[in-house]
Formats: C-alpha cells, structure tokens, sequence
C-alpha cells in the first residue's frame, strides 16, 4: 500500500494502520521523504518538522501497539503555517515572525493531537493569508503540482499543493475570502470552508476576525467530513465559535447511495455568478456539474443574489479594517523580529518596515484609512450596511433552494509571475467566493475536470448556516460520478 501514495487517503490510512499495513513511523517516513524532495520546485512547505513528525509517529505506533484507538491515530497532516502548533515555528509566511516557535496548540490543532495525529510540517502561503497566489509569502512562492508553472492559487496554496501533489494526504487552510475553495480549486482537491463559527479560531493568527474560518483540504469528500468531525464544535477559547450540535460529517457522507442520491434536492444556479468575466472553459465544466446533478435527482433552478456586485469593495473594506486592527500586535516587543532602535516608535516603524512585506503594508494601509474620522462612515460603515444586504441576498436564496452551484473562481490557474504587480486585477478574483465569507455560509470547492490545457477546475457549492451535512452529501454524489 505505501508504493502507492498518489492514491491514498486519510481513510485508506487509518485503515492501514488499522489493519497493520504499515505503521505510522513507515507511512509518516515516506511522506516526508517527499515532501523533502518536492521542495526545490513545489515549495509546498515553510517548515518540515521530520524529527518531531516522527516522534509523533513513533508514539502513535506504540499506543496503537498498547491496543489504544483514536480516530486520527497515526494518521499525518500538514498545517498551513498561521496556526499554533505546540514546538514548532509559525510565521504566517512573514519575515516578521520569523523565529517564533508556538508555544501552545491552537484549538484546531489540540482536537487534532487528540484525535491522534501527527503533524508533518508548516504549509506556505500569502503573508498572513493576504493573496490569492502564494506570491506574498515571505519565504518565496508555490509552484502549482498539476498545472505547472501556474500559481496554486491562495493564501491556502502551500496546504492546495502539498495535497494536490500527494505530498501530504490532507491539510488544514483557512479562509477568510476564498483561501480554502480557490486553491483547492486551482490543485484539483477538496476544500472547504465551514459556517462561521463552526471552528474555533483560537491559536490561530487573525487576519479578518468576522470572516475567518479554518477547514479541511483533502482529496475526497470523505476525508473532509472525516476532519469536519473531528474539528467541528464549540471551544470557550473562541468568543465567535458557537454552541450548535455537531452532526456525524462522515456518517452523512456514507450514507449517500446510488441512484439518485439527490432526490429532492434544489439546487439554485445565482446569475450573477455565471456572468461577463468568466472563462469559458470554467463555464462548461460547471455547467456540466450542474448537470450531472440534475441526473442524480437534483432540481435546478436560477436564483438571483443581487448584491453580488458589490461584494468586493465590501469584502476589501472590512477585511482590510480588521486586518489593520489584528497586525498591530506585530511591533517587535512580543513576537519574532526586532529591529532595535532606542525610541520605541522607531522600533516599531523599522521593524515592520522591514518585516512585512509590500501586500501587507497595502492592506494596513487600506484598512486604516477606512476607518479613519471622516472616512469612517462613508467607507467602513456603509460597507457593514451593504454586507447585511449580502448576508440577506443568501438568506432569501436559500428560502428557495437548498444548496447553490456555481464556479470557484472566474478562470484557471495563471502562470506564476503574471498579474503579480497588479493588486487590483488579484481581488477581483475573489469575487465569487467572498460572498461565503461575507454571509458567513458553508462554502466548498469540488473537482470539475481540468481545461484543455490541463489546469484543475473546481465547482463551488454553497450551504446555509451549519449545512455542511447537505453540502458535504451533495458534493460526495458528484464526487461518485
Ligand atoms: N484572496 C483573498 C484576499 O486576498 C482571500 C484571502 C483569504 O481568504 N485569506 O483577501
């Protein structure tokens, strides 16, 4: 079974060791080796952790020897680099954070030890999850696995491509405006970002508080839902994490059959997300979802989100705001880099001068001016307005229908390097998947197909408040097909 990584995954993993296959020192010992050898070209990983991954397995191999269980128990995972992991370095792809070590496990990261896991390494991405391309990072970019010579898309594209080219068989990412889906779409892999307030965001580094989330990127639905099961639920840590049941993710999942799986099932088509700006090839393999969909038993129907237009300016307003709020805390007194000067202030000014990097200042930049006096009410303030008019656009969609189908992103995967300097063209990428955020709904990209060219494309199905059951059920019957 180990000669054949490519296809394994979080499951056929946990069976294995179950069944005595491999252990987890031999299954941990060969993803590492690879991951190792990709890092020349690929660059998935900011930091790989092989002693302490090993340690880890050594330990999980010995309690599986004492007869212990565990629903993760031994099984390895990669960690995008913005969430503690107890031991092991954090930067957020910043200079700024270079040579800090966590010194505590993030809520997700904890439920995940506990589970039994072993953690292989920190995951590239956007400096402090800034971007769509993995370019912002601090420590140099990812190459896409499948579609090379292309970005992997962002923040989530060292976690996208450590998966997508089984290096690792599953990662965390977060999102916060598309930064799971994208690149999960962009590395023909399965991403999903959870309702908000379904995974506490304790431990992990803040970008935008009301609309960060962290969740699974893997190569089935299964595995999602098996992670979803074992992230999932209220943590007193997280003020914003919230107290609602948690349902069985993998139970729902293998409990679609043949047939017509999706009996009964609406699923709305928004228009606005079909419209100018997207490349036809993207068009055809979503449409050809959505029709796969009909002929497992779903009922189509065009639904309208009417402020998709301004979703946008809305998202680069209150994300910016808060990301300016939440960088403060990067100064050079209690964290990572300091460039010492003997006034305080210019300690400060010189050390995020040289810390962060050029995306980042952008975006402190934006965000302070939004909320400066004056500005306040006319840019921060009315972009709150118009996110309720968003959230409400969701909400009345889904009176009518239970899921939404549509494209991830407006085009494949662009060749590294291209658009780099020119911030405006990369947020207008975003723009069908910040709606999720926005609304704080369940969102997920699903493999589509790939373009002529061989670039991955995915699908993107959308789910109100703690839907992840339907979504996550609704996407393994495409994934069967
Ligand atoms: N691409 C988006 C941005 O740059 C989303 C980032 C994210 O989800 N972390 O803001």
């Amino acid at each position: 079974m180990l000669d054949d990584l490519d296809a394994m995954t979080l499951l056929g993993a946990r069976e294995g060791l179950r069944a005595g296959q491999f252990s987890s020192v031999e299954l941990t010992r060969a993803l590492l080796g690879r991951m190792e050898a990709s890092q020349g070209d690929i660059h998935a990983f900011v930091t790989i952790d092989a002693e302490g991954a090993l340690a880890q397995a050594a330990e999980a191999d010995r309690r599986r020897a004492a007869g212990e269980e565990a629903p993760l128990l031994g099984v390895p995972v990669a960690m995008k680099d913005n969430m503690n992991v107890a031991g092991q370095p954090c930067t957020a792809s910043s200079r700024i954070l270079e040579g800090y070590v966590a010194p505590y496990d993030a809520t997700v990261s904890a439920r995940l030890r506990a589970a039994g896991a072993v953690f292989l390494g920190r995951t590239n991405m956007d400096e402090f999850a800034l971007g769509s391309t993995t370019q912002t990072s601090g420590f140099g970019p990812t190459e896409n696995p499948v579609a090379r010579g292309c970005i992997p898309g962002g923040s989530s594209g060292g976690s996208a491509a450590a998966v997508g080219g089984n290096l690792a068989l599953a990662a965390l990412g977060t999102d916060t405006g598309g930064s799971i889906r994208q690149p999960a779409s962009h590395c023909g892999i399965v991403g999903l970002k959870p309702t908000y307030g379904r995974v506490s965001r304790y431990g992990v580094v803040a970008c935008a508080s009301s609309l960060d989330q962290v969740g699974p990127m893997t190569k089935t639905v299964a595995d999602a839902a098996l992670l979803m099961d074992v992230l999932a639920g209220h943590d007193p840590l997280d003020a914003t994490s919230l107290d609602v049941p948690v349902p069985g993710h993998l139970a729902a999942v293998e409990a679609v059959g043949g047939g017509r799986p999706l009996a009964g099932m609406t699923i709305g088509l928004p228009k606005e997300y079909f419209g100018e700006g997207l490349d036809g090839e993207v068009r055809a393999l979503v449409e050809a979802a959505a029709k796969r969909a009909e002929a497992l038993g779903a009922t189509l129907r065009e639904v309208s989100l009417p402020h998709a237009g301004y979703g946008i300016p809305t998202y680069y307003i209150c994300m910016t705001a808060e990301v300016s709020a939440n960088l403060a805390r990067f100064d050079g007194v209690r964290y990572g880099l300091r460039v010492p000067r003997e006034e305080v202030l210019a300690q400060y000014l010189a050390t995020r001068a040289q810390g962060m990097g050029a995306e980042v200042k952008r975006r402190v930049l934006l965000g302070t001016f939004v909320l400066s006096s004056g500005y306040y009410d006319a840019y921060y303030n009315r972009a709150q307005k118009v996110r309720t008019l968003i959230r409400r656009d969701f909400d009345a969609a889904f009176a009518g229908c239970d899921l939404l189908l549509s494209p991830v992103t407006p085009e494949p995967a662009w060749p590294l390097g291209v658009y780099q300097d020119d911030p405006i063209r990369n947020y207008l990428s975003d723009v069908l998947t910040v709606g999720a955020n926005l609304a704080g709904c369940c969102a997920l990209s699903l493999p589509a197909g790939a373009t002529a060219a061989g670039k991955p494309v995915g699908v993107q199905l959308t789910g109100p408040n703690f839907g992840e059951p339907a979504l996550l059920r609704a996407a393994r019957a495409l994934e069967l097909r």
